[in-house]
């Protein structure tokens, strides 16, 4: 295992005080350490939003993209550079709301990406507006009456949509989180970790207390990730019982860049440039010019 402190960097962490994020935050530097993937290797992509600024907190190299976006460009560096492990960060309005569609795309394409969802249930950077993930009822400032729309479920769509690696975290159980994201970065495909993340502020009903009175771990009630249907029936649990750990895992399907015969040669970063022939520099320049 390596030192946790490789993973620190002297940014200040602007998260209010008992935000669900610190411990998502803690769960992904414990994953790295216990895989001993050094800090070069890790290459982390996230969008716009409160859980978006965790991988300013990590010492790893970041590229903090726009709202909703950070999936395809996520998924472009992996092809890019398919030696890198590549983690995506997104919040639940970035990832399923404005980035909806790139979400339904990316779990039937299957790149080697990790995708982490810190799904608090709430619009937190932009003070408490209702999100794809708030339950039905639930009161915000551009809901004064209670949401009258049914919650997006993320896990049954995935599942449905292709993924190969589905699994749900609480992020006031960060030693479990860790494990979720540790097997997450070892599945080859993409892994989706949404993560229970309760909002101190803006979120009053989905709380530590609230889920702490509901949540089973799945390896404990004797869950076979690789049984589909089973997956989706847990998929579905909301209320009294709420499932955590892996809900669905396929092994064997081939990941995106795995198919694309350009890669087969090795990471596309990695290859050297052959100067062109005249003849092509050529027919580039009629092409072009
Ligand atoms: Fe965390 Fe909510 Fe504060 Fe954002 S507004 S930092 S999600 S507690
Ligand atoms: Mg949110």
């Amino acid at each position: 295992m390596l030192d946790l402190k490789l993973y620190n960097n002297p940014v200040k962490v602007t998260w209010c005080p008992g935000c669900g994020d610190y411990g998502i935050l803690n769960a992904v530097k414990s994953a790295l350490a216990q895989l001993e993937i050094y800090p070069h290797e890790v290459l982390f992509f996230s969008g716009i939003g409160c859980g978006s600024k965790l991988p300013d907190y990590v010492n790893a190299i970041a590229f903090t993209t726009i709202h909703g976006r950070a999936l395809p460009i996520a998924m472009g560096a992996k092809l890019a550079n398919h030696d890198l492990h590549v983690i995506c960060i997104t919040g639940d309005g970035d990832g399923y709301g404005i980035g909806g569609n790139h979400f339904l795309n990316i779990l039937r394409r299957n790149p080697d990406v990790v995708h982490i969802a810190e799904n608090n249930m709430v619009y937190g950077l932009t003070k408490g507006q209702y999100a794809p993930t708030s339950q039905r009822g639930f009161v915000t400032s551009t809901t004064p009456e209670g949401s009258i729309e049914i919650a997006f479920n993320p896990l049954t769509t995935a599942i449905n949509g292709g993924a190969t690696f589905v699994a749900r975290g609480f992020s006031g159980d960060p030693k479990h989180l860790a494990k979720l994201i540790m097997a997450a970065i070892q599945h080859k495909g993409y892994a989706l970790v949404d993560v229970l993340q309760p909002c101190v502020i803006y979120n009053k009903i989905n709380t530590y207390d609230y889920y702490r009175e509901r949540v089973y771990k799945l390896e404990e009630a004797g869950h076979d990730p690789a049984d589909r249907s089973a997956a989706m029936q847990r998929a579905q649990e909301w209320g009294d019982r709420i499932p955590i750990g892996i809900v669905y895992q396929a092994t064997g399907e081939p990941t995106y860049e795995d198919q694309v015969a350009a890669l087969r040669a090795g990471p596309l970063a990695k290859r050297r440039l052959a100067p062109l022939g005249p003849e092509q520099a050529e027919a580039l320049r009629r092409e072009f010019f």
